[in-house]
């Protein structure tokens, strides 16, 4: 196979990372490298070869030895690709002349160990993707990303994998894809690769996911394959065969953000434009509806009446509650909208309340 190079890979959509979880021996890395490579779809082999584990005593990666058989699976033509926390681990991928980097998720948490990492890759030419920090806080992701590309390093991508959640839930990781929507916002001109395996942490609502992020305009995907995966030695239920990926990928809806077609573009821009008019009267409305609030705020101060009256709030939910089922709005939404406006109304009469 023809070697890639990363200026081929960097541009190309959907970008496909693939490979196990960690690297467990040479004939593992060697053997999936090569079965991902005769897919067709992997540009980039990943392996994890030091893991950050949340207990002590499972296993924790080969560490540097595990350098040399992802450098011998380079002969598949698949560009590499491991995770570094410290400096350390940094010196020693680039010994062994990894290709891309990742900070996983651990790390993008802590501003100390990305700091020092982007001290140790001054002057050095090497892609970094960033995962985002395992709490749902986007501006230490943000944060990560700006001391990396402070650091001079050109090509930055970013990896959605989902935020740890408390309980027993659907997903390992809750993909909250407003915050990664809000990510891709703030960072258009970064490549955005989303991890479905760290968001299920199983193999049966993998293709979804990955078809989610898809649909959402991602501009490719990194996915745990593994010869063996009921036996691999971290992430076993996540795992899928080299040839179950190429399935997966061949049924996923590949998707473009960019409308070429000219009258599918004005009929798109026409209905956007009305959405746009809706929106604006939404607001208006919104103001008015804000206007009359500030008024029962004034008869509310004058006659020394609580700013909360329970049965009030009660009628207003009840009411909406009755309506939007017909008007195809679910009862979620309405929830969260009544939720959003009512405490703006709040902050508006305590501000007339208090002055
Ligand atoms: C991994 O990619 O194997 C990994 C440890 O991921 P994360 O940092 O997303 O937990
Ligand atoms: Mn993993």
């Amino acid at each position: 196979m023809l070697k890639k190079s990363i200026d081929d890979v960097w541009n190309k959509k959907p970008l496909i990372i693939s490979g196990p979880c960690s690297a467990e021996t040479e004939e593992q890395v060697l053997q999936t490298a090569q079965q991902l490579a005769n897919t067709n779809c992997v540009d980039i082999l990943r392996a994890g070869v030091w893991k950050p584990r949340t207990r002590p005593g499972q296993f924790e990666g080969i560490g540097s030895e595990a350098l040399q058989w992802l450098k011998n699976a380079k002969k598949t033509g698949l560009l590499i690709a491991t995770e570094v926390a410290t400096t350390k681990q940094l010196e020693e991928a680039l010994k062994f002349d990894i290709d891309i980097i990742w900070l996983g998720a651990r790390t993008t948490a802590n501003p100390f160990s990305v700091q020092e990492i982007a001290n140790a890759l001054q002057g050095i030419d090497i892609p970094i993707f960033i995962k985002n920090p395992i709490n749902p806080d986007i501006e230490l992701w943000v944060g990560a990303v700006e001391r990396i590309h402070k650091a001079g390093i050109k090509k930055i991508g970013l990896i959605h994998r989902g935020f740890s959640s408390y309980g027993n839930m659907e997903f390992r990781n809750a993909p909250m894809w407003h915050l990664a929507i809000e990510m891709k916002r703030r960072n258009s001109s970064l490549m955005f690769i989303c991890d479905p395996s760290h968001i299920c942490g199983r193999r049966d609502i993998l293709q979804h996911v990955a078809q989610t992020s898809i649909n959402l305009g991602f501009d490719g995907l990194m996915i745990e394959s593994h010869i063996s995966p009921d036996t691999a030695w971290s992430d076993a239920n996540q795992q899928i065969t080299p040839n179950t990926l190429q399935t997966m990928l061949n049924n996923i809806v590949w998707r473009n953000e960019n409308i070429d077609n000219t009258d599918l573009y004005y009929t798109i821009e026409k209905m956007r434009l009305q959405i746009n008019h809706l929106d604006d009267e939404l607001m208006e409305i919104l103001s008015t509806r804000m206007k009359i609030v500030e008024e029962i705020g004034n008869y509310k101060k004058q006659n020394d009446i609580t700013i909360l009256q329970t049965h009030r709030w009660n009628e207003i939910l009840e009411r909406a509650f009755e309506k939007c089922e017909k008007l195809g709005l679910s009862k979620e939404f309405i929830t969260k909208y009544f939720d959003a406006v009512h405490m703006e109304s709040i902050y508006h009469q305590n501000k007339i309340m208090n002055t």
